[in-house]
C-alpha cells in the first residue's frame, strides 16, 4: 500500500524477481478493501497516505483480527513514529529512503516467521506445501517445484473442491 508509484513500482518489481506474486493500492481504503477480498503472506504498509494515515489502517486491520505480517514504511526517522506503528500491530518498520536488498532481507524475515502467525501448512492427500517458505512435499520427500509449478499448486490447494477457472488461474499465477 503505497502511494508513490514509481516506489511502489520498483518494490513490485524487486520482488516480482523473488518469485511473489504483488498486488499494489495507491490508497488505505483501496488496501483496506485489497486485504478483506485475497489472503497475502505479507503486507508491506506506508505510513503517509493520501486518504488516511497508514498506522490506522494497521490498527484498523489488527481489530478486524487479520494477522497477516505487517512491514511498515514511515518517512519519518523520529521515535514516536516508530513506535506509533509498532503499536498500531506493525511486526516490523522501515524507514525511508530505505536500500533494497534490506527491504526483501525485512519481508524475507516476515515469512519465515513461526506457522502459527502466518497461518498452517496447506494439505491435500499426501501433498504438504507449505506458502512461507516455499517447500512441498509428497509424504517425507520434498518436490522442488519451478515457481510457476508452485503458484498453480498452492492456488489448488487453496482451494480443495472447487472448480478453478482458466481466468482465475491466470490471474493468481501471471498476476
Ligand atoms: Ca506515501
Amino acid at each position: 500500500v503505497e502511494d508513490e508509484s514509481r516506489l511502489a513500482d520498483l518494490i513490485r518489481k524487486g520482488l516480482t524477481e523473488e518469485g511473489h506474486a504483488v498486488d499494489i493500492a495507491g490508497e488505505a481504503e483501496e488496501g483496506a478493501h485489497m486485504i478483506r477480498m485475497a489472503t497475502y503472506d505479507a503486507i508491506v504498509l506506508d505510513r503517509m497516505l493520501p486518504d488516511y494515515d497508514g498506522a490506522e489502517l494497521c490498527s484498523n486491520l489488527r481489530r478486524q483480527g487479520v494477522r497477516t505480517p505487517i512491514l511498515m514504511l514511515t518517512a519519518r526517522d523520529a521515535v514516536a513514529d516508530r513506535v506509533g506503528g509498532l503499536d498500531a500491530g506493525a511486526d516490523d518498520y522501515l524507514v525511508k529512503p530505505f536500500s533494497f536488498p534490506e527491504l526483501l532481507a525485512r519481508i524475507r524475515a516476515l515469512a519465515r516467521r513461526p506457522v502459527d502467525v502466518l497461518g498452517t501448512e496447506l494439505t491435500a492427500g499426501n501433498i504438504r506445501l507449505d506458502p512461507a517458505t516455499r517447500r512441498v512435499w509428497r509424504g517425507d520427500e520434498e518436490i522442488q517445484l519451478p515457481n510457476k509449478e508452485f503458484r498453480i499448486l498452492e492456488l489448488l490447494m487453496r482451494n480443495t473442491g472447487r472448480v478453478m477457472t482458466r481466468d482465475m488461474i491466470a490471474n493468481y499465477v501471471w498476476d
